[in-house]
């Protein structure tokens, strides 16, 4: 047993962490040995991330790199960075996205392609350029972070439900095509998580009274409690598990 969780060396790149969940998961996989790249787009916000959390891990395990992870020579750009300058890229989370809430019969193209690229492409972009590197060295670990909208809808986030649907099909079409080369792709699926993204939310009484009474755990989820899953997706621990999306959600899927 002992070690089955330790990423002690091992290089760690998770897309969307300047911020959020992100964040807490590479301060999970850093907590757990890893060496951790975060990223996002805003350069400023990276780089205070990347001070805070080399403030605790100390400045040789934590680096950044800003990219967007929805352009795909930007996705080569970065991870190319990762692969030079921190080593060979071991684990990848595709955490980055957003979200844009409005009826779907007012809802633009141009909002729909912007949540479908960040949510749902990104994941291919990224997660098809790390496993050109992944595949000949016969080892890898990318985790897609997905939601419970993977599985259920609400109205007014249609291109949402549609990505994070998509994300567990790419995450099991992945699996069919690098499961062999020694890959293993899951995905997570955080619940109701409070983050700056769910602020609003849960400063709607009734939305939140909702959230409190349709969830059997009674509670928001909290980063901490995609920690455990994470490091355990990331490490040796997981090793035959393949194509599986793992609702971290206090049991809201689960009931009616
Ligand atoms: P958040 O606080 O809004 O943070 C989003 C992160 O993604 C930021 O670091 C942002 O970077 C980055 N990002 C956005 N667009 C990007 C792009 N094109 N390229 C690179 N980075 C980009 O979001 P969150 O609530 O932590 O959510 C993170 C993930 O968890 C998302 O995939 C979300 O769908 C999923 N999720 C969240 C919840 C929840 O309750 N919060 C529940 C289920 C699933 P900048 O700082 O540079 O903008």
């Amino acid at each position: 047993m002992s070690g089955l969780f330790d990423l002690t060396g091992r290089v760690a790149l998770v897309t969307g962490s300047s911020r959020g969940i992100g964040n807490a998961l590479a301060r999970a996989l850093a907590d757990a040995g890893a060496t951790v790249v975060l990223n996002g787009v805003n350069a400023e916000r990276l780089k205070a991330a990347e001070v805070a959390l080399a403030a605790d891990f100390g400045p040789g395990r934590v680096h950044s790199v800003a990219f967007d992870v929805t352009s795909d020579a930007e996705a080569a750009r970065g991870i190319a960075w990762v692969e030079e300058h921190v080593g060979p890229l071991q684990i990848l989370v595709n955490n980055a996205g957003i979200q844009h809430r409005v009826p779907m019969l007012e809802l633009d193209v141009a909002d729909w392609e912007r949540v479908i690229k960040t949510d749902l492409t990104s994941a291919f972009l990224v997660g098809r350029e790390a496993a050109r590197h992944m595949i000949p060295r016969g080892r890898g670990k990318i985790i897609n972070i997905c939601s419970v909208q993977t599985d259920l809808a609400r109205p007014t986030i249609a291109p949402y439900v549609a990505a994070k649907g998509g994300l567990r099909n790419l995450t099991r079409a992945m699996t069919a095509e690098w499961a062999a080369s020694g890959l293993q792709i899951n995905g997570i699926a955080p619940g109701y998580i409070h983050t700056e993204m769910t602020q609003n939310l849960v400063d709607d009484e009734q939305f939140n009274s909702w959230i409190l009474g349709r969830t059997p755990a009674a509670r928001w989820g909290t980063v901490q409690d995609l920690a455990g899953p994470a490091v355990w997706l990331a490490s040796d621990g997981s090793d035959f598990v393949n194509g599986q999306t793992i609702f971290i959600d206090g049991g809201m899927t689960v009931v009616v």
